[in-house]
């Protein structure tokens, strides 16, 4: 089901204009703005940015390495999607995985950024919209919700776990990933952003809390992170201009080298070994019905 995001009136028709309080949202390009205030406020996502971070975000060894987790937590806890929401596309390439692995499913891909998403329409096809994480206009609508690091931008991480709880189905589930807390990631793309860490068991306790069952959970990309926070302080040194995906921007020969590490943990993860620390953190959780 769907809603009005300004009144929260159940919307019939097929549109999103709401007949109880006569809001209609804005589009641009075939993309419905459903969060027309946060357009322009981009995390650093500079249009001019946006194709070469597509380019960063296929061939970087993290987003290629969570790609690969997410879509492996996915088959294993969720095997039959019919209905895909990804919150925060950024260049889609998550998208471009799952629909291969998922090739019937429905798909929607969100994000705040517009021009982020006029590319991913663009390059992909794929159904978009402009919301706000905050504000989910969906009611009992998605088989799974991908939030992947959406929580720590939120102005509160809670409300997300709330919306995101209203928006799934009956059996189906949420797979979140955040920084983990001991990451020391440099100033990055949005330096006024407040971007919130988390540990695993305390990430845990709030989706158990809002309404979901947490059944994995796991930190990622543990072996590379001292060659990570050593890359990182030597980029320090310099100039820092404000673009999307700096800090995961590497030469090939070190972005493979961090490749490797992260397949030689995947491989220790399957032969029982488990990490504590890592970069990031993934969490796969059912909603719970009363
Ligand atoms: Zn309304």
């Amino acid at each position: 089901m769907r809603s009005c995001v300004r009144c929260g009136n159940a919307l019939s028709t097929q549109g999103w204009h709401c007949w109880s309080c006569d809001w209609q949202p804005p589009s641009t390009s075939g993309i419905v703005c459903l969060a027309p205030e946060l357009i322009g406020d981009h995390d650093g996502n500079q249009a001019s940015l946006l194709r070469e971070f597509a380019h960063v975000e296929d061939r970087n060894f993290w987003f290629a390495y969570r790609r690969r987790l997410i879509i492996e937590a996915l088959s294993r806890w969720f095997p039959q999607i019919e209905s895909f929401l990804d919150l925060s596309c950024g260049a889609g390439k998550f998208l471009d995985d799952f629909r291969t692995c998922y090739p019937a499913a429905t798909l929607v891909a969100a994000d705040r950024c517009v021009d982020a998403l006029r590319e991913v329409r663009r390059e992909y096809g794929f159904s978009c919209l402009q919301m706000d994480p905050m504000h989910l206009p969906f009611a009992d609508a998605f088989d799974v919700i991908g939030a992947f690091d959406v929580l720590q931008h939120a102005a509160s991480d809670g409300i997300v776990l709330d919306q995101l709880r209203k928006a799934c189905r009956q059996g189906g589930g949420i797979v979140v990933t955040v920084p983990h807390q001991r990451t020391r990631r440099l100033r990055g793309n949005a330096p006024r952003a407040p971007e919130a860490r988390y540990t695993l068991p305390a990430l845990i306790r709030k989706v158990n809390a809002a309404g979901f069952t947490v059944v994995h959970s796991q930190t990622f990309c543990t072996l590379a992170l001292p060659l990570m926070t050593l890359s990182m302080s030597k980029q320090r040194t310099r100039p820092f201009p404000m673009a999307v995906g700096d800090h995961r921007r590497r030469g090939p020969i070190l972005n493979d080298m961090f490749g490797g590490l992260c397949m030689i943990e995947r491989q220790l993860e399957k032969g029982g070994v488990r990490f504590a620390n890592g970069d990031g953190a993934l969490i796969v959780a059912v909603r719970r019905f009363a």
